[in-house]
């Protein structure tokens, strides 16, 4: 999280980046990024990141820190592993990660699987890992040519590896000039039901213009199913800053289902698309509420590196940009998270919360801490992946609120979900069974107390009937709430010290 200490104000102003396209792998045109932690990799790219911005952004009056999100931090302070790896890299809080064209991908004996299978496996093993978890989003990549072996990969993709979006390559995958065509259509249709979204690379105008008809044929097909599925189909348009010269640009991303990824702008055309897209997109945008909400951060590391991305970084944050701190915020983190639901969808019932006093909250995430650090370091838990909550524009600032996925390694090993949150000064910490349901409370990541029914059924289901304000219950009862993660094993050993 990027944090500026203005020197006669308090209160940081903070800003959550994410990097919404990023490679992971080895690409067969020389390109890789083999392991994020390894010098030139991932978070190096983040460190060089940060200190460029350290020169560019700083002045007399104003300071500039790079800070993990609130209970990352504490977590961090627990386990010296993890702090160590991801020291430093804080500039960027999350990063899509996704395969490139793999040397690795497919080998003779994989007939009958896609083209992507082991280059997806590898993504998953980087993101579902603390602490890369805590920073990494994967997204599989595939071929929609591949018809039912594609919808099965992309099924297996989500529901098995947990990997959150989808990357298509039209040029490099051999089918760019087959972008509108039933198979992709099929594919995206699928991917809406599943409420992932896509990022399509894009060379060439024509290729755009491709895009936008095949995704309004899956909107109609999916509208004829469930005019609810409509909201779930997220096309993301990559390399918009290569089609600056084409009107039709700002018609095609006020499409409701399409949005717009920069990576690869530079100089002047950064000033360009913005001016433009704060103009032209005003008119046509139907139900969303602000041009800012169609445009999406991105670096494409390593094909591109550490100069595009602080350009377009100080660019947004300057007196030039012709939008409101809101509006830099949706753009650097919030849009790209709104696409991205967390990891499982969650039904408000079935939940196991302790309450504490908002002066405790400090105290309660520190003993979590340290006890989810001293569960991982035994080998006994793994965090798959990190969430946080923003809360929606105007008031677009970070929150400490957030969900972790947590997985037990022993017992029944099956995944949980942890919430952290803060609502009318009250702590809390609570526990879910993860089971996917209709609830859409959390999907869209509003966590604000408002009056919104499903927001209402969501708090009603964790309202407190006790607030704790002693430190060893509270001690005692996350231990309780952690327990079941470690499954049958640990009950034994428990039954052990009490015989
Ligand atoms: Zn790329």
């Amino acid at each position: 999280m990027l944090e500026f200490i203005s020197k006669d104000s308090v209160v940081p102003r903070r800003i959550y980046i994410v990097d919404a396209h990023h490679h992971l792998g080895a690409d067969r045109d020389g390109q890789s990024n083999r392991n994020p932690a390894a010098p030139g990799g991932t978070f190096d790219f983040c460190i060089r990141l940060g200190s460029y911005l350290l020169k560019t952004l700083s002045d007399e009056k104003v300071d500039l820190r790079f800070q993990p999100h609130g209970f990352l931090k504490e977590l961090l302070e627990s386990e010296e592993k993890w702090r160590e790896t991801l020291n430093g890299t804080w500039v960027v809080d999350q990063i899509v990660v996704f395969p490139f064209n793999d040397e690795f991908k497919w080998r003779e004996g994989d007939e009958g699987k896609a083209t992507y299978w082991r280059s997806n496996d590898n993504i998953y093993r980087w993101a579902s890992r603390a602490p890369y978890s805590l920073k990494l989003i994967g997204y599989s990549r595939m071929v929609p040519h591949e018809g039912e072996l594609a919808i099965k990969e992309l099924h297996r993709a989500v529901k098995q590896l947990g990997l959150r979006g989808v990357k298509l390559h039209p040029r490099s995958d051999g089918w760019g000039n087959e972008i509108d065509s039933e198979p992709v259509e099929n594919f995206l249709t699928e991917a809406a039901k599943l409420g992932v979204p896509i990022i399509f690379d894009t060379r060439g105008f024509s290729q755009v213009v491709d895009i936008t008809s095949v995704t309004t044929k899956a909107r109609a097909r999916l509208a004829r199913i469930d005019k609810r599925l409509t909201r779930q189909l997220k096309v993301i348009v990559a390399h918009i800053g290569f089609h600056l010269s084409y009107d039709e640009l700002y018609t095609v991303l006020s499409h409701p289902n399409i949005y717009g990824e920069v990576s690869g702008i530079h100089d002047a055309g950064i000033q360009k698309l913005f001016e433009e897209a704060s103009l032209r997109l005003k008119e046509t945008l139907g139900s969303y509420h602000s041009w800012s909400e169609k445009i999406i951060f991105g670096t494409d590391f390593p094909y591109f590196d550490v100069h595009h991305a602080a350009q377009f970084i100080s660019y947004v944050l300057s007196e030039d940009f012709p939008g409101t701190i809101e509006d830099a915020q949706r753009i650097l983190g919030v849009n790209i998270l709104r696409l991205i639901p967390p990891m499982l969808e969650i039904p408000p019932q079935r939940v196991e919360s302790v309450h504490f006093d908002g002066s405790l909250i400090p105290v309660a995430k520190r003993i979590l801490a340290s006890k989810i650090a001293k569960l991982f370091s035994e080998g006994k838990l793994n965090i798959s992946s990190f969430e946080v909550f923003l809360s929606l524009p105007p008031k677009a600032s970070v929150k400490d609120d957030c969900l972790l996925l947590v997985k037990g390694k022993e017992g029944n090993g099956e995944h949980t979900l942890l919430m952290l949150l803060t609502v009318m000064g009250l702590g809390t910490v609570a526990r879910f069974n993860a089971e996917p349901s209709g609830s859409k409370a959390l999907i869209s990541r509003e966590l604000g107390y408002d009056d919104s029914l499903l927001r209402q059924q969501f708090y009603n289901a964790l309202w407190p009937d006790n607030v704790e304000k002693d430190q060893s219950e509270i001690e005692k009862k996350l231990c309780a709430l952690l327990k079941p993660l470690l499954g049958s094993e640990s009950v034994s050993e428990e039954k052990l010290k009490t015989s």
